[in-house]
């Protein structure tokens, strides 16, 4: 696929929160290097030690999966079903493209200057990165030792998978806390909230900044004691939190989960009315968060 810059005074998009089909600048994987002819057991090894990664696609955004001009790479596979996931052709690692670790290094150190420049750096998206946690640490020591600014976006569920080691190679979480109860919280992604809280523990115990995401679901999320207690998580990790992100809900990710034949539930939800979107970016400032 071609590659194309998204101009830094544009932002990257209108929804953070979507990746790959809202993602059309400089999506794609062109230009790495597809390995279809390694043998599956090799190709096992490779991703264990982690030379080789699936991932979905990278692109290159502004303002947008943290600070300046990023490249985002999105891995494969995800532990959580997010209702409102808009990356469905995520889910599986085994749907990935596979991809050597180098070769993905070599193309971040040909933007180091606009990284440099704007301010940015890269983002590992998915999907969830902790899923490939070699590959992932592998990307971002090779960044690290670039100078490059380093993120990595995820719900935290996986948060054992990541080592002391790979998180002194990160600058920045984007952490998404998607209900503040237990209950709501396995409604929307199947999965627990406690690993989530106890990974965002051990980022403040480390001092690692974090951008925090909740995703605004009406009738899902919207509660305003859903938010309070979202609030309430956020506000234990202290000043290590520099912003929250409230990400409206949108219906752009329909046409994928049909396409999988997956069962979409949310074909009926509408988006967020901007009142509601204030309201609930209202309860987070009223925690004293910086909030978008
Ligand atoms: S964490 Fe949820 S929204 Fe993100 S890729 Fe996994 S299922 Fe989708």
């Amino acid at each position: 696929m071609t590659e194309t810059m998204t101009p830094a005074t544009q932002g990257g998009r209108d929804q953070d929160f979507l990746a790959p089909a809202a993602r059309l600048r400089g999506a794609g994987i062109g230009g790495l290097e597809e390995l279809t002819d390694i043998q599956r057991s090799e190709r096992l090894a490779r991703m264990r030690e982690g030379t080789m990664g699936s991932i979905h696609s990278w692109e290159l955004v502004t303002a947008v999966d943290g600070p300046g001009t990023r490249m985002t790479v999105f891995l494969n596979g995800c532990p959580l079903r997010c209702l409102y996931c808009h990356n469905p052709d995520t889910f599986l690692m085994k749907d990935g493209e596979p991809v050597e670790a180098d070769e993905l290094l070599r193309r971040m150190k040909r933007y180091r200057n606009v990284f440099r420049a704007s301010g940015g750096g890269i983002t590992l998206s998915g999907g969830e990165v902790l899923m490939q946690p070699a590959f992932a640490a592998r990307l971002l020591a090779g960044a690290k030792a670039m100078g490059i600014h380093t993120c990595i976006d995820t719900s935290g569920y996986l948060g054992r998978n990541a080592t002391d080691e790979m998180l002194d190679n990160v600058d920045l979480v984007l952490l998404d806390v998607k209900s503040g109860d237990e209950e709501t919280y396995k409604k929307v992604t199947g999965r627990e909230l406690a690993p989530t809280i106890a990974f965002g523990d051990r980022l403040a115990a480390k001092g690692i900044e974090i951008w925090a995401r909740f995703v605004l679901v009406p009738g899902l999320t919207d509660s305003p004691e859903n938010v309070e207690n979202v609030a309430r998580i956020i506000e234990r990790w202290g000043s290590v939190v520099s912003r929250v992100e409230v990400l409206p809900f949108h219906q752009m990710g329909t046409d994928k989960w049909d396409a999988l034949k997956l069962e979409y539930k949310l074909r009926d939800t509408r988006p967020p009315e901007p009142e509601l979107v204030e309201s609930t970016r209202a309860i987070f400032r009223s925690h004293g968060f910086t909030v978008h």
